[in-house]
């Protein structure tokens, strides 16, 4: 299929100027197909020139431009062909589109809860043309009136507000100019909440079937909602854009955690809390909510020009959204989730072949730049913008981002045009330090090297220390980086902070004469309160004391970063994986936070999977951390751990902890307990999420089948529970189990078989295995079968589903070898290609590892 190039983008863009789309979609005509007319008004700078418009649908019925009838065969490869264009013109097409089942396009899923369906339109990034006719580039953006038919009980949302106009007709307020990529329409029974803010509309939509749910919890999110309002329309200065409505619709089987549209942003329904819920999962929830927020401004009111900037618009989302929850202060510890979770996403996305610059990256067609939102976009962006500000400082950012925003309001903009703005603000030239940060990919390797002497009286002294900067070897071409490094460097001992300095490194080489005469502490941190990206490089002394020196220590950044450390440090084998358990079973008892247990059970879970020749040996050393914790919060004695933990936390944690024992234990018994939500997972019982977990894990070990997965499942037919049946089914250790699951995996049935959320769960679940010989054979499988998804799933689907089934979990060198072999195959698609190298490379990590340790 081709994608467009940014060629034919500027050549259009040149040529053309949209002034408004009329779109009418029948979504009242079956399960299969709906209707889609569009009516697109534009100008044309030449008369009597061409262009093409694009349009993917299964049947294209008549086609007039300017009062002719066009030939709809002449559309090829989703290109219709628009000839001797007038001044002003209007293009009709009538069409017949399909729905979608990969969370592309106009998605189409039945509840299994109550057998209702709904619909959702996600057009990002390419796929507007397979709902409506159009002009398919970020920069010809146009107001849009759109009208919806739909099944009688059915409700219509989008862009605009939405009114009904009789049984089943529903119109759209004409919207402010949106690109294509923002358009959308969710139709469904679904149940609303709405309210009202400043005059400002406010819903929440969700499926009938979790109507209790989102009653539950809608008063938090729009408190949220209510708070980033403010917060955004303060920082920025203009109002928010796209009023008078602001909705916010939960919708199943979803493939990111959220989209952008403005004025109607889609949220996976996981937004959507079934059970108990952590501090950490609340404080995630309200960080896309404000994330989404951000993009109303940056990315919606100013759009980037093409591809290449999508970078911007998520690095911004992501800077501001940390941003304003620190601001608005709901919840505590947005910059140390960043750092566990967002940061080491990012990191393991530089230690892979895939790694890019943060800008400047080539997307000569839409569906290459697909292939760089990842980790970089998102976390290095973020942490990017962190440098700027502190090079810049704050006040001259936030007056060259409102200029930037007020410029090109309901425009486009691109990266200059914001270093412009920043520039221009602050008065300083951005220009070599933008070649630094943006336009280089990799890290620079951040150590701290201390020379020390004795001293009678005081101890053990620094002489003499020094910050080496290490860039990454020149693999990535043309420009060797010279990053500026804002950062503090800090040093504790039994958890006090002995020093703490800031720090400009400019060179290679930065010489600490502040640390001359003070204290050699236990534990020396670079980067301690995480501000600049880098590989952190522990010194072995400092490295070896953290069973001993993480515990104590109270500074919930200096603790992230330390973690993150040690475990980037892991994975590229320069330190035994043993080490990270013995710091684990430690310090894990001691943290604060709930969302740091979670990624640290996490990230200890792939390490057993991969790292460890025992695998169970080495979960049952994480389910012992998470005991530890465990029985640490319940004993009022030990208030040194949790002493200024509210009880809020404290149950997070808890919960945290239980999950973390879930899914590490191999005690069949304390699995059965927790299930019937006895024991310590008293108060559980009815938390489906849970059940589902410990389920899980007793199908895995053998001890729990298909009766007991069909049983839960009668308790829970939700589409969740429908999911998380898939995953258990995946766990079973039987021959027959595996085939089946592979064939919901990989299978490619009449009608498309499985949908992007079904094979995603199997994928997740199926390697871990207590015997391997029953997963091995499907290596090769995996390498031959699972490019073949390319088309049965949209190029964004069929990215997370290979990486999700990769077969980490058979760390051997066979494997390796089966999938280099697949990657010398031509044809992979774009998305299983950066899987399966980004995969291989971690796979050679573990390898390294073992072999060493
Ligand atoms: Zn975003």
């Amino acid at each position: 299929m081709g994608s467009l190039t940014v060629e034919e983008a500027r050549e259009r863009a040149r040529l053309l100027d949209v002034t408004g789309y009329q779109v009418e979609l029948d979504l009242d005509r079956g399960a299969q197909v709906f209707g889609s007319v569009t009516r697109i008004a534009f100008d044309c700078r030449e008369p009597g020139a061409a262009t093409f418009l694009d349009v993917r649908a299964v049947e294209l019925g008549s086609v007039m431009l300017n009062g002719r009838e066009l030939d709809p065969t002449t559309c090829v490869d989703g290109r219709l062909p628009l000839l001797d264009l007038a001044a002003s013109n209007v293009v009709q097409v009538e069409a017949t589109m399909a729905y979608r089942h990969d969370g592309e396009g106009l998605h189409r899923a039945t509840d299994p809860a109550d057998g209702n369906d709904y619909v959702y339109a996600m057009t990002f990034l390419d796929a507007a043309p397979t709902v409506f006719a159009c002009f398919d580039q970020p920069d010809l953006k146009a107001p849009y009136e759109v009208q919806v038919r739909v099944p009688q009980d059915w409700s219509v949302l989008g862009n605009g507000a939405a009114k009904q106009v009789g049984p089943g007709e529903w119109a759209l307020e004409r919207t402010q100019p949106l690109a294509t990529y923002f358009v959308t329409v969710c139709a469904g029974p679904w149940v609303s909440v709405r309210a009202e803010h400043r005059g400002i509309d406010l819903g929440w939509h969700a499926r009938a079937s979790v109507a209790a749910e989102l009653r539950e919890q809608v008063d938090e999110l729009l408190e949220v909602t209510r708070d980033g309002l403010d917060y955004f329309e303060r920082l920025f200065g203009i109002d928010y854009p796209f009023g008078p409505s602001y909705d916010q619709v939960l919708v199943p089987e979803f493939n990111a955690g959220a989209m952008e549209n403005p004025g109607c942003v889609t949220y996976s329904e996981h937004a959507l809390h079934r059970g108990a819920a952590t501090l950490a999962q609340r404080r995630g929830r309200a960080n896309t909510i404000l994330h989404e927020m951000a993009h109303m401004w940056f990315g919606d009111l100013v759009t980037m020009r093409w591809w290449d900037d999508l970078w911007l618009n998520e690095s911004f989302a992501e800077y501001m959204a940390h941003r304003a929850q620190e601001a608005i202060g709901r919840f505590e510890g947005a910059w140390a989730e960043f750092g566990i979770s967002r940061k080491a996403w990012g990191y393991a996305a530089e230690r892979r072949p895939s790694t890019h610059p943060v800008a400047a990256n080539p997307a000569p067609d839409a569906a290459s730049a697909l292939q760089n939102f990842d980790g970089i976009s998102y976390a290095k962006g973020a942490c990017v913008l962190r440098q700027l500000i502190a090079y810049v400082d704050d006040g001259p950012f936030i007056a060259g981002v409102r200029d930037h925003l007020h410029d090109h309001a309901h425009g486009n903009a691109d990266l200059a045009d914001f270093l412009d703005a920043v520039g221009a603000a602050s008065g300083l030239d951005l220009r070599s330090w933008a070649q630094a940060w943006l336009r280089s990919a990799g890290r620079d390797e951040l150590a701290v090297e201390i020379e020390t002497r004795q001293d009678e009286k005081t101890g053990e002294m620094i002489r003499e220390a020094r910050l080496w900067r290490t860039p990454p070897m020149g693999e990535w071409g043309e420009l060797a980086a010279d990053r500026p490094h804002a950062l503090d460097i800090a040093g504790f001992t039994d958890g006090q902070q002995v020093w703490r300095i800031d720090v400009r490194a400019l060179g290679d080489e930065t010489l600490l004469p502040g640390l001359t005469g003070r204290p050699a502490p236990a534990l020396v941190l670079p980067n301690a309160a995480d501000l600049t990206w880098a590989d952190v490089r522990l010194d072995a002394a400092s490295a070896v004391h953290l069973p001993r020196q993480l515990p104590p220590l109270h500074d919930p950044l200096a603790r992230v970063v330390t973690w993150v450390a040690l475990a980037d440090a892991v994975v590229q084998g320069a330190t035994p994986p043993d080490l990270y358990l013995e710091t684990l079973v430690a310090a894990l008892p001691t943290e604060r936070d709930s969302g740091v247990v979670a990624m640290l059970g996490r990230v200890a879970g792939s390490l057993a999977t991969s790292y460890f020749a025992d695998e169970q040996g080495a979960r049952t050393r994480i389910a012992r951390a998470g005991h530890l914790l465990l029985e640490r919060l319940g004993d009022a004695q030990a208030a040194d751990a949790t002493e200024g933990v509210e009880a809020a936390e404290r149950a997070s944690l808890r919960l945290a902890a239980l999950r973390i024992v879930a899914s590490a234990t191999d005690d069949v018994a304390l699995l059965r307990t927790w299930l019937a939500g006895e024991g310590a997972a008293d108060g559980l019982g009815a938390d489906r999420d849970f059940g589902w977990l410990c389920l899980t894990a007793l199908a895995r070990l053998g001890a729990a089948g298909e009766t007991q997965i069909e049983e839960r499942l009668a308790a829970d037919s939700s589409l969740d529970g429908h999911l998380a049946a898939l995953a258990a089914r995946a766990a079973i250790p039987t021959a027959a189990a595996k085939a089946q699951a592979w064939d919901v995996l990989v299978g490619r049935p009449e009608g498309g078989g499985a949908s992007n959320s079904e094979r995603l769960h199997t994928g997740l679940s199926f390697w871990r295995c207590p015997d391997l010989d029953l997963v091995r054979p499907y290596v090769p499988r995996y390498a031959q079968e699972l490019p073949e998804l390319a088309g049965v799933l949209g190029e964004y689907a069929l990215g997370r589903v290979a990486e999700a089934a990769f077969p980490h979990a058979v760390t051997e060198a066979h494997t390796a070898e089966v999938i280099e072999a697949a990657l010398q195959r031509p044809d992979l698609a774009a998305a299983v290609r950066r899987s399966f190298a980004d995969g291989l490379a971690d796979l050679r990590y573990a390898l390294v590892s073992r072999s060493r340790y």
